[in-house]
């Protein structure tokens, strides 16, 4: 009898914690040596840029999105000379595209394979992050969200797609060349599914939105506010988890991020630029991370949701209180912080 060959290893798990719910992902495929986990300062812009890989485009062996100038362009051989934003997938994927889930028990433990989809969306300048970008080119990052994210919704086993950016070292960016990340994973958070259910109940109570009603109420005692235009609000929110955090919602009642419109789009990258200048202004371009947060995209209704995006400055630290409670220490009130961002 032939022998039988073991099933090769998927090299992504996501493993599932018991207590608190948790879904983490375990991605060996991403290959780091344990003396890599050292603390790495801020490097110097221009010797990485030599040696940047998406500086070197021409050398990606794959492209899932191209826009040329706010175009977006056919799929083709060659990359154009002239592209401002490139989506590729991730070099070192925390999930990547398989057959099938896995999903399997090690005696009281869970666990599935790692399956998904994980991106990179590049704008072409090494020096400029998004506060420095024209207008255009930072609504060019959310049109590659967008169209991105309406591919992978659509795909077996995605039920979430997450959308962040990381900038700075601090803050978890381990190539300095602007970029966001797009993972779309079979599983929701339950730190997700908490806002899910807070909503949703709101909503059965008072037949309201509770984002909406928060929103409604920012905007009139303004305190909070940080920048508005026609479609968006950016605010500290009122419980903010770290200092200086902001918040931008869309002003309309929108539970679906997929189904922004263009003229929302606009808008959006003008308030996003804006609260990330001011943060670059007011606090010396510090590192931060902000994230897309909006209903899953698991078929289920979730239209008592209200997407928005968070944005976190790595200023503060995280302590033993932090992950032993689990309670965010924030150093500066909410107010404060918003009337010294409004000014910059
Ligand atoms: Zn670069
Ligand atoms: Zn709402």
């Amino acid at each position: 009898m032939a022998e039988k060959k073991p099933k090769a290893k998927f090299p992504s798990e996501l493993r599932f914690n018991l207590v608190s719910k948790d879904w983490i992902v375990i991605a060996t495929g991403r290959a780091r040596r344990p003396e890599t986990f050292k603390e790495e300062g801020r490097e110097d812009t221009e010797k990485s840029q030599k040696t940047c890989p998406f500086c070197q485009m021409e050398t990606q062996e794959k492209t899932t999105l191209i826009f040329v100038k706010g175009k977006k362009i056919t799929l083709e051989k060659e990359i154009p000379k002239d592209w401002t934003t490139i989506v590729i997938p991730n070099k070192f994927p925390a999930v990547l595209p398989g057959e099938s889930l896995n999903e399997r028990a090690e005696g009281p433990y869970q666990l599935m394979d790692g399956v998904g989809f994980h991106e990179v969306v590049v704008t072409r300048n090494h020096q400029k992050d998004i506060p420095q970008l024209k207008r255009e080119e930072v609504k060019e990052v959310i049109d590659a969200y967008q169209e991105r994210y309406l591919e992978f919704m659509n795909e077996k086993f995605v039920n979430y797609v997450s959308i962040f950016h990381n900038h700075g070292a601090r803050a978890g960016a381990s190539i300095a060349h602007p970029h966001s990340q797009i993972m779309a994973i079979p599983v929701t958070d339950p730190d997700i599914e908490n806002s899910l259910v807070s909503s949703r109940r709101y909503w059965d109570t008072h037949q309201k939105c509770l984002h909406c009603e928060m929103l409604r109420w920012d905007r009139e005692d303004g305190r909070r506010v940080v920048f508005e235009n026609e479609h968006f609000l950016a605010l500290c929110p009122f419980a903010s988890r770290m200092a200086f955090q902001i918040r931008i919602y869309p002003k309309t009642h929108l539970s679906y991020f997929e189904r922004i419109a263009e003229k929302q789009k606009l808008s959006l990258s003008e308030v996003l630029q804006k609260a990330l200048q001011k943060l670059r202004k007011g606090l010396g371009d510090p590192a931060y991370n902000f994230y897309l947060r909006t209903s899953p995209c698991d078929g289920k209704d979730h239209s008592h949701y209200h997407w928005h995006f968070e944005i976190l400055p790595r200023i503060g630290i995280q302590a033993g209180f932090e992950f032993g409670a689990g309670i965010e220490i924030s150093t500066i009130e909410p107010e404060r912080a918003a009337e010294y961002l409004r000014k910059q």
